[in-house]
């Protein structure tokens, strides 16, 4: 086994642990993938399998074609899905997906998020857009969210009347997208649920998106999670 390959076992099993705290999952539903750089290969959860019983070992090494490379058990469902994304989109390093209760509830109305917030210019440079009804089992879910997000800011789709995905240029990126995904899908309810939320104009919406960027230091839009080569006193938080 590769030292990269170990590296990104712990890091992807570890990562599950981070959709569990922010209660982004119930069950065994949900999972995080990583591209292996430098090699058509992607680390994934194995299927079925209870968030408390992950361990390294028993993430599953998988080709872009969703084909098992290393492990016992079967990958995860969406791997295909994973694996399309990988195949379809070089910059992505990590993929996210759960069915988070406030973003699959936008999900199941096939209706967009509504960029009515700084913090939503910020990490997605616009509304969180709506891909397509897709049936899992061949490529119609990789093929959904690759069309929908790609040229757009969104790190983030809700795929109609299933739940998240989203993508990072690093695993924790797209973790972090997921769990921002889900905050903001949960106040722009409450805020619809109270009245009408008022709109952020497009001009407004890129320099908060630019800005963003800019400060994180990070070249690509899909992220504004600080490197590991940044001080970590920048942390996860924007402000
Ligand atoms: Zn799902």
């Amino acid at each position: 086994m590769s030292t990269d390959i170990a590296r990104i076992r712990r890091e992807v099993c570890d990562l599950h642990a981070e959709l569990v705290r922010y209660q982004l999952v119930v069950w065994t539903a949900g999972n995080v993938s990583a591209r292996v750089p430098g090699r058509d290969l992607l680390v994934i959860k194995p299927s079925g399998v209870a968030y408390d019983d992950l361990t390294p070992a028993n993430m599953i090494v998988c080709d872009l074609d969703g084909a098992v490379v290393e492990g016992d058990l079967a990958p995860s469902s969406d791997t295909a899905a994973h694996a399309y994304v990988y195949r379809h989109m070089p910059e992505v390093g990590g993929v996210v997906h759960t069915h988070s209760t406030y973003a699959s509830a936008w999900a199941a109305r096939g209706e967009a998020v509504p960029c009515v917030l700084t913090a939503m210019a910020d990490e997605f440079g616009g509304e969180i857009p709506v891909g397509p009804f897709a049936l899992i089992g061949d490529d119609s879910i990789g093929r959904g969210i690759v069309q929908t997000l790609a040229g757009g800011n969104s790190p983030a789709v809700l795929m109609r009347n299933h739940g998240v995905f989203t993508v990072g240029d690093t695993a924790k990126a797209a973790v972090k997208a997921a769990v921002m995904t889900e905050d903001v899908a949960r106040t722009v309810h409450l805020a619809r649920a109270h009245g009408r939320p008022l709109p952020i104009g497009e001009q407004d919406i890129a320099s908060l998106h630019d800005r963003y960027q800019n400060v994180y230091g990070q070249s690509s839009d899909r992220s504004a999670t600080p490197s590991a080569a940044q001080p970590a006193s920048q942390g996860d938080t924007k402000g």
